[in-house]
């Protein structure tokens, strides 16, 4: 197995991947809250999970993936304040929550799948998990750390405090996070500024909720994760990640509350992915800049010049870091679009290269930087600079300009394989595939019909032939080996 580093929020270092139990490997991504779409903020996170997860797999992991679908328990506020989003959406739609919950999950899953991301091995809900939920909450107020006002349980921060570091997550002292939170008031129940509930109870109004040993309620957002993660994965896990927004609040709640229940510290690696922002504001729900795919895909928004490929996307957010933010603007897509298609286009090229005898390339170096830079905490941008020197040489050999042996060729085709369609999930299709063969089968039948005009010396008809597929947005090129084409 390759050495892997990896960049450890904990810590704050980056570390050589030790699985706890290898080949095994425990992968923990929080999902989706499925009250609305997601937008490509959500989907960066998302894709950057599923190129680590391939790494991992592609590098003989069995990775169990788990990621979660956050579908209770969620208010607006992050400190347990204001109405749940799950029925406040529920009542603009005039819907039942658990429809708006099947709603979202089914439009989360389709996207996915146009990002060509892979399912996750187990997708659990936090509605499917209210048992264990209520059983850390119980096991957590036995040891002292949480307490119950009203039908409502709380975590008790401060007196956590005192034997474990709360701020560990994000390197702050206790009393810096005290600063930063608003004090008390008359109306609070809860303790501590910092405390954060376990367990809310129901409103009169409220209609997703179960009993609990302090009556009918629902869990607080926080506990759903640490329950889950600990049904599938264990006590310990190996890597627990999201956005880095979740890192102050989920995350060091997640890691309080496994302390507080069962006494061990959750997860060793701790990944959290950089932002994607608009004009350099992160892009959420709540700031209204979000853009979706499906909007993205079409480019049906105002500020879209034009539609683009899931795939083209795929690789603009890939072409970052995943600890960069990353910004979004047309200029910045537009140069992505290009890049793929040219990665494309090499592939389609090399599959056509002539061996020489000999070879005035080192394509096995190539091959070792891409594992450098994938083994260096994930560095996809790295890697595909590493790849576009593959493209020079694929380009530069079919214009005759330098000589690749058939290993040279067989090489390279083992670096698309494994680093564009298996670790970076890139694919060469629009993403149906059905329709793709279909595309062929129909230009198939145009350039023949285009060659008999021209054989014919019907050039009106030929000419008419190419210059409405260029219309219709297909470019064809006339070789001596054939005619090719492309969207
Ligand atoms: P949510 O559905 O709001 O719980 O978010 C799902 C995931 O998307 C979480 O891991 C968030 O950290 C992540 N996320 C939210 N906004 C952004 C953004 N602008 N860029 C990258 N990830 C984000
Ligand atoms: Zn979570």
């Amino acid at each position: 197995m390759q050495s892997l580093f990896i960049y450890n929020t904990l810590t704050r270092k980056k570390e050589e991947f030790k699985a706890i139990n290898p080949p095994f490997a425990g992968l923990y991504v929080c999902g989706p809250t499925v009250y609305s779409d997601v937008h490509l903020g959500n989907c960066r996170t998302f894709i950057s999970f599923d190129l680590i997860y391939r790494y991992l797999l592609h590098l003989g992991y069995k990775v169990r993936y788990v990621r979660n679908i956050t579908d209770a328990g969620h208010l607006e506020g992050d400190r347990d304040e204001g109405d749940d989003k799950f029925a406040k959406k529920a009542k603009l739609e005039q819907l039942e929550p658990m429809e708006i919950v099947q709603k979202y999950t089914v439009g989360f899953r389709d996207i996915m799948r146009e990002f060509n991301t892979l399912p996750p091995s187990i997708e659990p809900t936090a509605t499917g998990h209210i048992c264990e939920q209520i059983e850390m909450v119980k096991e957590i107020i036995k040891n002292g750390l949480a307490y119950e006002i009203n039908g409502n349980v709380y975590f008790d921060v401060e007196k956590y405090s005192k034997g474990f570091n709360y701020g560990q997550l994000t390197n702050r002292k206790l009393e810096e996070l005290l600063e930063g939170t608003r004090e008390l008031g008359g109306q609070d129940e809860k303790r501590g500024r910092l405390d954060f509930a376990l367990w809310i109870k129901a409103k009169s109004e409220t209609i997703m909720r179960w009993p609990s040993p302090w009556g009918w309620g629902f869990p607080g957002w926080h506990i759903e994760c640490s329950a889950m993660s600990r049904k599938y994965l264990g006590d310990t896990f190996d890597i627990h990640g999201g956005g880095m927004d979740l890192q102050a609040t989920h995350h060091t709640n997640e890691i309080a509350q496994s302390q507080a229940c069962y006494h061990k510290t959750p997860v060793n690696y701790w990944m959290h992915t950089n932002m994607l922002t608009v004009n350099g504001v992160r892009m959420s729900k709540s700031a209204g800049n979000g853009f979706l795919p499906g909007e993205l895909f079409t480019g049906n928004h105002p500020l879209l010049e034009k539609g683009y490929a899931p795939m083209a996307v795929r690789f603009f957010m890939l072409q970052t870091h995943y600890r960069s933010t990353l910004d979004f603007s047309n200029e910045a897509l537009q140069a992505s679009e290009k890049g793929f298609e040219r990665l494309m286009e090499a592939y389609k090229t090399l599959q056509s290269l002539k061996a020489s005898a000999n070879s005035s390339e080192n394509i096995a170096a190539i091959q070792s930087k891409c594992y450098e830079a994938m083994n260096d905490d994930f560095n996809t941008s790295i890697l595909i600079a590493h790849l576009f020197d593959a493209v020079r040489i694929i380009n530069s050999a079919n214009d005759g300009k330098l000589n690749l042996t058939q290993a040279d060729i067989d090489l390279l085709k083992i670096l698309y394989n494994d680093f564009v369609f298996d670790v970076l999930g890139l694919k060469a299709e629009s993403g149906n595939e059905r329709l793709d063969t279909a595309l062929q089968k129909v230009m198939d039948l145009m350039l023949e019909i285009r060659s008999k005009a021209k054989t014919g010396k019907d050039f009106k008809l030929s000419d008419e032939i190419r210059d409405k597929l260029i219309a219709a947005g297909i470019q064809i090129k006339d070789t001596k080996e054939g005619t090719t084409w492309k969207v």
